[in-house]
């Protein structure tokens, strides 16, 4: 038994669809339904053979997926934001104020505080560290004199985000948040 998990791609436009375990991921490979995108560098032995364990695969054929709602959660801003910070660009391993920024230096920031109506939503919240978020306080972006380095957007693959969480680098280019 092997451990791991494996992004399934949907047929030609390589779209996420989902992750699956390796098991699955090899069963559908070898019945002829997907192809090895991406290789994980690792091995299945058998007692005759050794089977690369594919880290992506894509089905063969489109399949006709309804998309999935976005759920919004604190956690799931923070992932697609990449733990950047949506006003200064400060993100985990940087250098600030001396000291290693580590995840734990980032918080939700909703571009239109919650006090003035903002929701909790996708594209009315970002990734901000703790003294953008601060300065920012209560007030809109604009009145604190704060750009936002990108436009927050929902994540086309958003039920993906959570599970994904951090997945292996190799699964990156495949999903756009
Ligand atoms: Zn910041």
């Amino acid at each position: 038994m092997i451990h791991g998990r494996v992004l399934l791609l949907n047929g030609s436009t390589w779209e996420p669809l989902d992750v699956i375990s390796i098991p699955r991921a090899i069963n559908l490979v070898l019945s002829g339904k997907a192809i090895v995108v991406e290789e994980s560098g690792r091995f299945l032995r058998t007692v005759h053979d050794r089977f690369p364990v594919p880290s992506v695969i894509a089905l063969r054929y489109y399949v006709n997926v309804p998309r999935r709602q976005a759920k919004w959660s604190r956690k799931g801003v923070l992932m697609r934001d990449n733990y950047t910070c949506i006003y200064c660009g400060v993100r985990p391993g940087d250098t600030s104020r001396g000291r290693v920024v580590s995840k734990r230096d980032f918080t939700v920031d909703h571009i239109i505080p919650k006090s003035r109506g903002g929701v909790d939503g996708w594209t009315n919240t970002a990734c901000a560290c703790y003294s953008c978020n601060h300065r920012k306080g209560n007030r809109l972006p604009s009145e604190a004199g704060m750009k936002l380095r990108w436009e927050p957007k929902t994540p086309r693959t958003n039920y993906l985000v959570i599970k994904i969480g951090s997945g292996p680098e190799a699964w990156k280019k495949y999903i756009e948040f």
